[in-house]
């Protein structure tokens, strides 16, 4: 039997959200062949965000690395160089700790040595039919991979140490841990890791132990686990997968099948984000939409007579925003509620609820010692929206919000919401820009 966690929606449990936002990138293209050059050049910058350096030579590259001053991403290489015709290109760029891709006119034993002594990410041959397209997707992985957490649990520090340089390359941020009992401690600190990478034999909790842990708070979608073990360990992996992990890896792997496993499972970890993020979220701001916001309130709702101090609930309303549209125009509207979004995350933590409820309208769920602390809160965040206007084409643009609070649970989320909106109806009318509590 597998198993597997509950789906949950505790509303005090970590959101992790498909990261949206991509980094901007230097890459390093060194060929000899111009067209090859320009063609890499055109697949690259239709990544968007992606600024592109060429070189011919090795001389030019060693003189363009020694005076480089932004990081480079990753570089993609040919090995035939004119003044470097035996790959020497790969251990320079290395020397300089930038990520390698090769891109080749042929396989030889000397190309295939160095991926597997793991100093290049991947190779392509450059009569191969998609090869320059496969590169700049290859690129764009590289990218993913940076916002993809892995952890590594092993207790060999030689072991850690190799994995975590090869993960490194392949451009994921690395979390640390010596057996199951600390992997799990940190896994609350970065509830948002993607990946655990763990040996099975370990003091203190040992892998099975650990993927039980882990299962009975993440389902296999939400956070993949690759078990690691020795060869002659058969039997361990039918254990290992049966409680849970998604995937076995013997320790004595190459390169080329870690990397493919890790992409592997990142990837469907991360379509999950993305396809969470499209039902839960918002489109335009990505706080959480309505229909997550009654989801996982009812619950906080029902929980909160039986806990200390208060649930409060406001009715975020952005003042005159028809004007804004008028002045300004729809995509500065669209602008301004973005705005108005990011003030509202600064000021609340993952435990608090922040949705959009509707047009101009957010609805956000706290808890507070007491009705007068939520008060100060949400009256610290109208002056900061009053007091941060938004620049936009050349405009500035003011805006301030009314604040509809109650601390009162009555029956329902729903009555709630209702007695917030009238609360909200009061502030317009004393002249908005204020925070009203009801009753
Ligand atoms: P009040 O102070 O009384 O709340 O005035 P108001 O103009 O904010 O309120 P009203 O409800 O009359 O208008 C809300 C406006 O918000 C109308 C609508 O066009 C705009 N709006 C709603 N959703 C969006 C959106 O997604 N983008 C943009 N740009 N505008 C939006
Ligand atoms: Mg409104
Ligand atoms: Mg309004």
């Amino acid at each position: 039997m597998l198993y597997d966690a509950p789906i949950d929606h505790d509303p005090r449990r970590h959101y992790t959200s498909a990261c949206e936002e991509k980094e901007a990138i230097n890459v390093l293209i060194v060929d000899d062949s111009l067209t090859i050059r320009s063609e890499l050049r055109k697949h690259l910058v239709r990544l968007e965000k992606v600024t592109v350096l060429e070189t011919s030579t090795l001389a030019e590259t060693r003189a363009l690395l020694d005076g480089q001053h932004h990081s480079l991403f990753c570089a993609i290489l040919d090995l035939t160089l004119a003044d470097a015709s035996r790959g020497e290109i790969v251990d320079l760029v290395r020397s300089h700790g930038v990520p390698v891709i090769v891109l080749t006119a042929s396989m030889n034993p000397e190309i295939r040595r160095a991926v597997l002594e793991t100093r290049v990410i991947d190779y392509m041959f450059k009569n191969g039919k998609n090869a320059i397209k496969d590169v700049a997707y290859l690129v764009e992985q590289l990218r993913q991979n940076q916002t993809m957490k892995v952890m590594i649990v092993d207790d060999s520090i030689t072991f850690r140490q190799h994995l975590a340089g090869m993960l490194a390359q392949y451009r994921y941020p690395i979390l640390l841990a010596t057996n199951g009992r600390e992997a799990l401690t940190l896994l609350e600190q970065h509830p948002d890791t993607a990946l655990v990478l763990t040996d099975y034999h370990m003091p203190e909790m040992d892998g099975l132990g650990l993927v039980r842990g882990i299962r009975r708070r993440y389902r296999r979608e939400e956070l993949a686990i690759i078990a690691l073990s020795q060869a002659h360990e058969k039997e361990l992996s039918a254990t290992m997968l049966k409680a849970g992990a998604n995937d076995f890896l013997n320790k004595d792997f190459q390169a080329e099948e870690l990397y493919c496993r890790l992409v592997q499972n990142t990837n469907m970890v991360h379509f999950v984000r993305q396809l969470r993020d499209l039902i839960n979220l918002d489109y335009l701001t990505r706080l959480y939409n309505r229909r997550y916001l009654f989801q996982v309130a009812n619950l906080l709702h029902a929980e909160a007579s039986a806990r200390p101090g208060v649930l409060a609930l406001a009715m975020v309303d952005a003042d005159y925003f028809k004007r804004i549209n008028d002045s300004f125009g729809h995509s500065a509207g669209d602008e301004a509620l973005k705005h108005i979004a990011t003030l509202l995350r600064r000021t609340f933590q993952h435990t608090d609820i922040i949705a959009r409820y509707g047009g101009e309208e957010f609805v956000c769920v706290v808890t507070a010692d007491r009705p007068e602390d939520a008060w100060h809160r949400f009256d610290k965040l109208r002056e900061d929206i009053a007091t941060t206007p938004l620049s936009f084409e050349g405009a500035t643009i003011r805006m301030t919000v009314s604040i509809g609070l109650t601390t009162v649970l009555g029956n329902s989320l729903t009555e709630m919401i209702a007695c917030a909106d009238r609360a909200v109806y009061r502030a317009k009318a004393e002249g908005r820009n204020r925070v009203v509590l009801e009753p």
